[in-house]
């Protein structure tokens, strides 16, 4: 069977491990944590990270210090993993739905100018949303499949609205926009995953990433029980989201080999790209010129006269070759029927139609064209 995406954990993964365990910090004090952190700010070009034990757990705390309350709204788009959408629960808020652009798949900066301007109302600082009453607490634009969303225009718009703004970066490590990696583009915080499914991973766990030092400090002080020194002390209600040192062994073993990763990543994306992209019905994962997406996955949409997503899905799991479908949005979601949104046309395009194909780091050339022969017998 070739699987979908599966960890390369050839590097010094296994050693690291070994050390952890020879020297007993194998929870979240150890040498590996801090290097970690140093590491994943110096590959995104933050001033610093804080490394959490989920991406989920990074957006919660990041939401928090962005001084997220209760019952108020956070601007997400609606085609996102329901990670994004549950931090926004887990700070008692409730996502504000909004569509996407058909050539990016992330948040649509101009339905977002044209929202803020029509449905919502100052109140001193305060940007009420006239829909709902509720307060607009920030932006969490969504970088989907690693592909940074048009930030530009997104982030002169949360200035303009004094909105803070958290870019969920949770599989574009590596990735780049306007020449500018993640850590770059100007958002008050980003959150990176390093799940077991993100092309870096640590096993389980996440980072928050920023240049503003109070923010990052309270950032660090709420995902480690908001503790105040040596004694018990603690003067918030923190949250246990430390990564343990062994996560962060595997995570710097894999940050060690990330740049290579990424670009076996992109490697093949562009070998599907070019081998399928003239099959009738075939589309292709989006490419903006405003942006070097870190492919985290690869794969295709389908629409007439291409078969359904899941007959080519059986087509290809006969042949031994495992294909998915991908994240189906927030406002479809039974936690989220009720949340606020805006209509969506392009997501709801989009999501029944898309595929992805195997497109592990270390997927062998072999493999890909025995996945692409399939593909072409069946699309042709
Ligand atoms: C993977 C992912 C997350 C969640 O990260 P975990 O580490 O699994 O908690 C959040 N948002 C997006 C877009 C993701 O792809």
């Amino acid at each position: 069977m070739i699987p979908l995406s599966i960890p390369d954990l050839s590097g010094n993964e296994a050693r690291y491990l070994q050390e952890c365990i020879a020297n007993g910090f194998v929870s979240t004090a150890g040498a590996f944590v801090p290097r970690f952190e140093k590491m994943v700010a110096e590959a995104t070009g933050a001033e610093d990270a804080v490394a959490t034990a989920s991406g989920t757990s990074a957006l919660h705390v990041a939401l928090l210090a962005l001084g997220v309350r209760p019952g108020d709204l956070v601007i997400l788009p609606s085609y996102t993993f329901i990670a994004s959408a549950n931090a926004i629960a887990h700070a008692g808020s409730t996502p504000c739905l909004f569509d996407i652009t058909p050539e990016s798949w992330t948040l649509d900066p101009k339905l977002l100018a044209e929202k803020l301007e029509n449905e919502t109302r100052r109140d001193g600082k305060l940007v009420i949303h006239k829909p709902t009453g509720r307060k607009l607490a920030a932006i969490l634009p969504v970088y989907a499949l690693g592909l940074p969303a048009d930030m530009d225009p997104i982030l002169s718009l949360a200035r303009h609205y004094g909105l803070p703004v958290l870019a969920d970066a949770a599989a574009a490590l590596g990735a780049r926009y306007t020449g500018r990696p993640v850590g770059r583009l100007g958002s008050d915080l980003s959150m990176i995953s390093f799940n077991g499914n993100k092309t870096v991973t640590s096993g389980g766990g996440g980072a928050v990433i920023g240049d503003n030092s109070e923010l990052m400090r309270l950032v660090r002080h709420l995902s480690t029980t908001a503790r105040t020194g040596e004694d018990y002390t603690h003067d918030l209600v923190g949250y246990n989201y430390r990564m343990t040192n062994i996560e962060a062994a595997v995570g710097c073993a894999q940050m060690e080999r990330a740049e290579g990763l990424v670009g076996a990543k992109r490697r093949i994306r562009a070998v599907y790209d070019s081998e399928l992209a003239s099959l009738p019905g075939v589309g292709l994962f989006p490419s903006p010129s405003w942006a070097e997406g870190a492919c985290w996955f690869s794969g295709l949409t389908l629409a007439p006269p291409a078969p359904e997503p899941e007959h080519l899905r059986e087509i290809l799991r006969e042949s031994g070759i495992e294909a998915r479908p991908f994240w189906k949005p927030m406002h479809l979601q039974a936690p989220y029927l009720a949340a606020p949104r805006t209509e969506m046309p392009v997501a709801e395009a989009l999501w029944q139609r898309v595929l992805t194909l195997p497109c592990s780091s270390h997927l062998s050339a072999d493999d890909q064209a025995r996945v692409i022969g399939v593909l072409k017998k069946a699309l042709t």
